[in-house]
């Protein structure tokens, strides 16, 4: 068939036409290919960046920037193949550049960044880095940079607005890399369309291949926050700390440790739910970040433990700091519907000591938090050797007062009271002592704040009055023992209840049982005090107030409660023989205001003839000191009762008195 010239001519242009229409058709869809694949990246890095950076929305609004939120920019930016980024507000005005690593001032709106802004629609373009770039950002940028796509994004906010945009280069040299070997591999003469095939499937499987790797990057990153308060991590932390000094950033001689705990986070938890607790601490972690400025930071290491790391030049300065963070945080905040607030304790760890390791200025700052919270938390302390040893000591005392009960490490010492006139004894005051493992005993001064302290004092108060009460069965009647109460012992209001059955148990006649407690049982508005004393009086037992004098001295409280006896605190007969007419007025005046408010009178802590004369003289009814018994083990009760109606017997003193003592024979 003659096909004719014109035809093949036709014909060849035809061909030729459909070639490079089918070239310039695979050169388009790679172009498309390449503009969504940076789009999705730069989309993929936005969305990254926007839930790691802590208080992202605020950082587009107002421009403010925390030492966390650069700190996440800056890692952020290193994932991702984003060579170089801005970011612009929702008036389309650059707030954060790239190139300048932190806030750059506002400027006019970008065209760009206002275009996207109207349209919400993001704009890609590809080409060669020169066609973006000047030629300091290409040199600057990843060695091997041969193509780019430049992307500019809408962010949204969680409720759907536009926050702001983001202007992301991209690079593409590898993809476009590998599609330029597909396409040189296979015949140009293959079909244009059947090359264009498989070069979208091998671009798709080279996506693939590097979404994958970039996950692993997100991992890595994730690895480092704590999502939580978008802190460092405890890792991440070590991590940011080990370069910062590396680089010279921080100076270890200028380096603050500061462990931070929030005050009774587990009530804040327990009250209010976890979801709650996690909006609590996500608000701590961002006060926290608001209130450091670069080169400080902070990290969460679990729990509600943060730790901060800061440059200052000496101990006042770290002290300003801690209270700067101590009222941030102390102001109320709304989480989940419900108004919560609360306090935290700082530990401060500041020495001009190179060679510390950051474990040893954390266990440190560790130790001074640990006297913070002992002090009665929201407060801060430092740390200082003398700390050391204290706490050394208190976690010895505190690990006997735990174990106590267990190991049988209590036991009670019973020091006599007598009558003033017959010198007869009339009863044992129980004292409770604490003797260590290693033989060390350890006084009730110190013991008993810190069995308070760590709610041991309710257990151990019960085996006092338990173990007293039992002796007292053993002794003749009606020799009483008196037992001293802790305000403690009242809080949780079962004290009465817990008395009544020691009485129940031993068989113990109340009226020979004696409770000591002390004015700041009444003075503590927490506790229901009339109640519970109405109820101790109502099973029978008689109530002594202790240490009068030495607290608020009330006459009001005497009055209210009529007590049965009013013990003097030693510190008023210490000396009183030495003292001056004054001293004397006042002791006499308490023993006048006892017998008026009809209580029975007894001064502690009598120690010489001269102390017991002048008591005598002022009417003092009972004695208790050294004079006549120290605290004795149970066991040498007998023969002190022996040896002290012996000792009546002859210097002729009679068994008379308003409390009538025990014959020896009944011993
Ligand atoms: P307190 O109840 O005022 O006990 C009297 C303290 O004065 C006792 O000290 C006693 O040994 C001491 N004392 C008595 N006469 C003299 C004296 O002539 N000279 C001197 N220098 N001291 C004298 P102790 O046994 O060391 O107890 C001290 C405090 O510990 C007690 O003061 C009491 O507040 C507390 N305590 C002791 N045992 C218990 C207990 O079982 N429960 C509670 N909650 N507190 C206890
Ligand atoms: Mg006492």
């Amino acid at each position: 068939m003659n096909i004719g010239k014109p035809k093949i001519i036709a014909g060849a242009i035809g061909l030729v036409m459909l070639m490079v229409g089918a070239n310039y058709g695979q050169f388009e869809v790679v172009e498309y290919g390449l503009r969504a694949e940076a789009a999705r990246e730069a989309d993929h890095w936005a969305q990254q960046f926007f839930r790691n950076t802590p208080d992202s929305e605020n950082l587009l609004s107002t421009n403010a920037f925390s030492a966390e939120q650069l700190a996440t920019l800056q890692e952020t930016a290193e994932f991702g193949d984003i060579v170089k980024y801005q970011l612009y507000d929702a008036s389309g005005k650059l707030v954060v550049d790239h190139a300048s690593g932190s806030a750059a001032a506002t400027g006019a709106g970008d065209e760009q960044a206002l275009d996207v802004l109207r349209s919400g629609k993001a704009i890609a373009s590809v080409g060669s880095p020169d066609r973006f770039l000047t030629d300091a950002q290409a040199n600057s940028a990843a060695s091997g940079l041969t193509f780019i796509a430049k992307v500019v994004l809408p962010i949204h906010r969680a409720d759907g607005r536009i926050a702001g945009v983001v202007l992301a280069y991209v690079d593409q040299s590898e993809v476009r890399a590998a599609f330029r070997i597909a396409t040189n591999t296979l015949s140009i003469t293959l079909s244009s369309i059947f090359t264009i095939t498989l070069g979208g499937l091998f671009i798709g499987f080279l996506v693939a291949r590097k979404r994958e790797g970039k996950s692993r990057q997100h991992v890595d990153f994730l690895a480092k926050y704590d999502q939580l308060s978008h802190l460092y991590n405890r890792a991440g932390f070590k991590e940011k700390l080990e370069a910062n000094v590396a680089s010279g950033i921080i100076d270890p001689a200028r380096m603050v440790v500061m462990f931070v705990d929030i005050d009774h986070f587990k009530h804040i938890n327990d009250t209010y739910g976890h979801k709650a607790g996690d909006g609590f601490l996500n608000h701590v972690g961002q006060t926290i970040s608001k209130c450091l400025q670069a080169p400080d930071f902070a990290g969460r290491f679990g729990g509600d433990e943060f730790v901060i790391v800061a440059q200052r030049s000496d101990l006042a300065e770290a002290g300003r700091l801690a209270e700067h963070l101590q009222s941030m945080i102390s102001t109320p905040i709304i989480v989940d519907g419900e108004t919560i607030s609360t306090s935290i304790s700082i530990g401060i760890h500041f020495e001009n000591h190179q060679s510390f390791t950051f474990d040893q200025r954390m266990h440190k700052a560790d130790l001074a938090l640990y006297q913070a919270k002992a002090d009665g938390r929201n407060t801060h302390r430092f740390f200082t050797n003398e700390l050391e040893l204290g706490i050394a000591r208190r976690r010895k005392v505190e690990s006997a007062v735990l174990n106590g009960l267990n190991q049988g490490l209590f036991s009670l010492a019973y020091q006599p009271l007598l009558q003033e006139d017959s010198l007869k004894c009339i009863g044992f005051q129980a004292l409770l002592r604490l003797v260590d493992k290693d033989g060390e005993s350890i006084p009730p001064e110190e013991f008993i704040p810190v069995a308070e302290s760590v709610g041991a004092i309710g257990p151990i108060g019960l085996w006092v009055l338990n173990t007293a009460a039992e002796a007292a069965c053993a002794w003749p009647e009606p020799l009483s023992v008196s037992v001293n109460l802790s305000v403690r012992q009242f809080a949780d209001g079962h004290l009465a209840e817990a008395v009544s059955q020691t009485l129940t148990r031993t068989g113990l006649d109340p009226r020979r049982l004696e409770l000591e407690i002390t004015e700041s049982l009444l003075m503590d508005a927490s506790i229901d005090a009339d109640a519970q004393l109405s109820a101790l009086r109502d099973l029978g037992v008689s109530i002594a107030m202790d240490d009068f004098g030495t607290g608020y001295s009330s006459l009001g409280y005497l009055w209210k409660y009529g007590f049965d006896k009013l013990k003097i605190d030693r510190s008023f007969v210490i000396g009183i023989e030495d003292r001056d007419v004054r001293a004397r007025e006042i002791l006499e005046t308490i023993i006048v205001l006892g017998h008026r408010l009809n209580m029975v009178v007894i001064a502690e802590g009598v120690e010489n003839k001269a102390q017991a004369d002048i008591l005598s003289g002022m009417s003092c009814d009972q004695f208790q000191g050294f004079l006549y018994g120290r605290p004795m083990p149970a066991e040498d009760l007998p023969g002190f009762l022996l040896k002290n109606a012996t000792t009546r017997n002859e210097q002729g003193l009679s068994g008379e008195s308003r409390i009538s003592g025990p014959e020896i024979g009944q011993l």
